[in-house]
């Protein structure tokens, strides 16, 4: 069986002498594909199957897995490319999103997702920090995993005071109510209002805001410990990540 579908390379592993086994992530979820020939230069799918590359692929259904018989490219993120930090992020992203490994409307809500990402990342005009922040929690958002950051959950204060952020319990103590049960705040104001607006915002606006040092600081920090509750496993891509990240 045939099928058209749109998708970004998630991961591409060289096999054989200028083979490609790729993980593309499409709407519908991840499948794997065999592009056979691809990494030959004059090869029809060489320019649409790199990684990262977001194509539209003619899909044959095989036994064990899909091979690839067409591939147009819409879009190959030049500028992720150039730069080392925006590289390390995209495959950090990447390998969170296989590690999710999401279906139907949540693979469709992914890709949108990426592909706005690995825009602002070959744009190279966010802090790699704020990228990074707001791509983990938004797509943990996506999956279930949306914090509840609307008010303190014991007095339901909503602003004028630092916040602490609960990791483990995915909601908000105001300063006082933090206090009370032996909790530090994390969160300053500017950093709590970047939280709301990565969480709440609609799709296109989730990286249009800016941050001070000190509050990106924060909400970097917030983002991260999140994900590591979030996710079983801690991920591969993270720790040469956390190298080159300034
Ligand atoms: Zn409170």
């Amino acid at each position: 069986m045939q099928k058209t579908t749109e998708g970004l390379v998630l991961r591409a592993t060289k096999t054989g002498e200028a083979d490609q086994i790729l993980s593309i992530l499409t709407p519908e979820g991840i499948v794997s594909a065999a592009a056979k020939g691809s990494l030959r230069l004059k090869n029809k799918l060489f320019s649409a199957c790199g990684l990262f590359c977001y194509s539209e692929f003619t899909l044959f259904e095989g036994k064990t897995m899909y091979s690839v018989d067409e591939a147009s490219v819409k879009n190959v993120f030049f500028g992720l490319h150039q730069d080392i930090t925006a590289m390390a992020l995209a495959m950090y992203c990447s390998e969170i999103a296989s590690t999710l490994a999401p279906a139907d409307e949540e693979a469709a809500a992914q890709l949108r997702l990426l592909l706005n990402t690995f825009f602002v990342l070959s744009q190279q005009n966010k802090p790699p920090r704020l990228v990074k922040a707001a791509y983990e929690l938004r797509t943990l958002s996506q999956v279930g995993f949306m914090p509840d950051l609307v008010a303190c959950t014991d007095c339901a204060r909503y602003d004028g005071t630092p916040f602490c952020f609960d990791v483990e319990g995915a909601r908000l103590f105001c300063a006082e109510c933090a206090a009370k049960r032996g909790l530090a705040v994390n969160l300053s104001p500017a950093a709590l209002a970047a939280m709301r607006h990565i969480v709440y915002s609609d799709d296109k606006k989730i990286f249009a805001f800016t941050l001070g040092e000190e509050a990106l600081a924060q909400l970097s920090l917030a983002a991260g410990q999140y994900t590591a509750v979030c996710l079983d496993k801690p991920m591969k891509t993270l720790s040469f990540l956390e190298t080159i990240l300034t």
